[in-house]
């Protein structure tokens, strides 16, 4: 049997590079090596408010960008987390073994904490939920970027725990291992490149969409930060001249010595002109793919359907192994 793979992205805003280059290429790349599931969580896009005509509009052109960049329904498990009830039923059973110190040390929940007068208890909860959506599947595998190294880090913490109060000397969960991809782990804004781009951000220059049209993704990459230099010294990087050669790199697996060698000394607008072109050259052909499978009515939701018939049984079979393991009744 082929070790699983899993992973989540959350039907916030508009998925942009830094989704693509961090996680959804590896996505597609790895899904045929592993059993794969890949999921939508829109139980995650609430712990802030989401407006619920925007939430729903938003799960389903996420679902259709997912299958344009190559993730194949054939092989792969497409959901939407909300879709399967047993990602919130084990979510609740590991918030029982979670030290509430643990949750309050994690990076994105102090931050997100900081910009809100009130602080909904999903935002604390959301890393319990995450180790939830993997632990449901024993997932050996968690390609992500690197923002999600700490909650990944979290989720192996509460499935040691409840292995050594639960477990009876067996292990009830797996491991999830870290995938982080060589280049491109973390995108930063375009605006702010000490920033990581998030889709949540509100900046109509941070992040390119990866539904921009191409005018578009022109003007945002001209438009980016750099710095007082005039042209690319490697020895002298910034921030915003080091994030553009990322995307580069990324967009056209080019290897490092390659890229040092054709930029060294290029002058900033020219960099971005040559940032913009590769990234156009690699979207304009998801773009077509997603408006193809956007227009096949009834399509995108049989996936959906197809992929939560699918795995309903292997996450059923987990709650049961875990409400078993820790004596609560279950029907017979
Ligand atoms: P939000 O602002 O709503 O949290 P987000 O852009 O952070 O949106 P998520 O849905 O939280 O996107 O994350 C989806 C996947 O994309 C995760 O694996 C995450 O690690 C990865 N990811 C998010 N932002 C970046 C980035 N800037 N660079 C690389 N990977 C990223
Ligand atoms: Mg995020």
């Amino acid at each position: 049997m082929k070790a699983r793979v899993f992973s989540g992205i959350q039907p916030t805003g508009s998925p942009h590079i830094g989704n693509y280059l961090g996680a959804l290429k590896n996505w597609a790349k790895i899904q045929y090596d592993y059993e794969s599931i890949y999921c939508i969580v829109d139980l995650h896009a609430v712990t802030v408010y989401q407006d619920p005509k925007e939430l729903l509009r938003k799960t389903e052109e996420l679902a259709g960008m997912l299958l344009a960049i190559g993730i194949d329904p054939a092989h792969s498990s497409l959901v939407v987390q909300s879709s399967i009830p047993a990602h919130a039923e084990l979510a609740w059973l590991l918030t029982c073994v979670t030290p509430i110190g643990w949750l309050e040390r994690m990076t994105q929940y102090k931050m997100k904490a900081a910009t809100q007068e009130t602080i909904g208890d999903g935002i604390l909860q959301y890393p319990v939920l995450m180790a939830a959506d993997i632990l449901l599947y024993n997932a050996a595998i968690v390609p992500v970027g690197d923002d999600q190294s700490q909650h990944l880090e979290l989720a192996r913490d509460i499935a040691q725990r409840f292995n050594s109060l639960y477990g009876n000397g067996q292990d009830i969960f797996v491991m999830p291992a870290t995938h982080l991809p060589t280049v491109g782990a973390r995108i930063m804004g375009l605006d702010e490149p000490d920033k990581k781009m998030s889709k949540s951000a509100t900046g109509s220059g941070h992040a390119v969409s990866l539904l921009d049209d191409p005018p578009v993704i022109r003007k945002k990459i001209l438009r980016a930060t750099t710095d007082s230099n005039p042209a690319v010294d490697f020895e002298n990087l910034g921030a915003g001249v080091e994030n553009l050669l990322t995307i580069y790199q990324a967009f056209t697996d080019t290897p490092a010595d390659k890229l040092r060698e054709y930029f060294s000394g290029m002058r900033y607008g020219d960099l971005k002109k040559q940032v913009a072109e590769a990234v156009v050259a690699a979207i304009e052909p998801l773009q077509a793919r997603y408006r193809q499978i956007m227009d096949e009515t009834g399509y995108v939701a049989r996936v959906l359907q197809e992929g939560a018939e699918r795995i309903t049984p292997i996450a059923n079979q987990t709650v049961e192994t875990v409400k078993r393991a820790m004596g609560i009744y279950t029907l017979r």
